[in-house]
């Protein structure tokens, strides 16, 4: 498929664009160093990978609706307080509260761009209308958007929570696609989530590209959908575009 032919093109946000996983293991790592007493004997590799489970699950239950955003950060922050009393009976008491808002807080500072973005973005934003759709917290992602000079690149932004509707309903695709006034067949969208992504925005009609970074295989379910390309790193999404940035950057 030629990709320079077309009008418009569309970026997730995490994983995608900006180092959400290595924000949430950052932040995490502030949380965990500034409660020594609560964490105790626990090894933040521990903590890290009880996190990724309970994050997991608990946006498994807001993407189903049984969760308001507010729900989910609270009851995230209940169930690692719960998991360390679990691992070490009696513990330091902590709100759940202070771990819910400094975890947001540390993730926060955390948020960085991939390598790349900026000069990928500077050299695509006069030849193609750019967007992002993003599942997630309108004021979180509001906040990594403006924080991250995202904002001054990239005109539309649709944030799930806002249009009440999120990925990988077509809907939040065609409530974009209207947004840009770009038409789905001169569309394509960019993220690293196989059934968010790849299958959503092809669900709306619009061309995708797998950002793959870490190598991981496609899930067997979703053998019904192919991306037009699959990319691991933002040089090689940029050269998809006619573009080659000046290091080739790793993301
Ligand atoms: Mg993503």
């Amino acid at each position: 498929m030629r990709f320079d032919s077309l009008d418009a093109i569309f970026f997730d946000l995490d994983d995608t664009l900006l180092d959400h996983r290595g924000a949430v293991r950052r932040g995490l790592h502030d949380v965990y160093h500034l409660y020594p007493a609560f964490f105790g004997s626990l090894d933040f590799a521990q903590v890290h990978a009880a996190w990724h489970a309970i994050n997991e699950a608990i946006w498994e239950e807001y993407s189903r609706g049984l969760l308001t955003a507010g729900e989910l950060r609270l009851q995230r922050a209940r169930q690692l307080v719960e998991w360390v009393r679990s691992m070490l009976g009696a513990t330091a008491g902590i709100a759940p509260e202070e771990i819910r808002d400094s975890y947001m807080q540390c993730y926060e500072n955390h948020c960085t761009l991939y390598d790349g973005v900026l000069p990928m973005l500077d050299a695509l934003k006069d030849r193609y209308t750019l967007g992002i759709i993003t599942n997630g917290f309108a004021s979180v992602q509001r906040r990594k958007i403006g924080g991250t000079e995202l904002g001054s690149r990239i005109g539309h932004v649709i944030v799930s929570e806002e249009v009440g509707v999120h990925k990988p309903d077509a809907g939040i695709f065609r409530i974009a696609l209207a947004s840009a006034n770009a038409e789905a067949a001169g569309s394509v969208y960019v993220g690293d989530n196989y059934l968010w992504d790849v299958r959503g925005a092809a669900g709306a009609g619009m061309a995708t590209v797998w950002y793959n970074a870490i190598g991981t295989h496609r899930p067997a379910e979703y053998a019904d959908v192919d991306p037009q390309a699959e990319v691991r790193s933002i040089g090689d999404l940029a050269s998809l575009f006619g573009i080659t940035l000046e290091r080739s950057p790793q993301s």
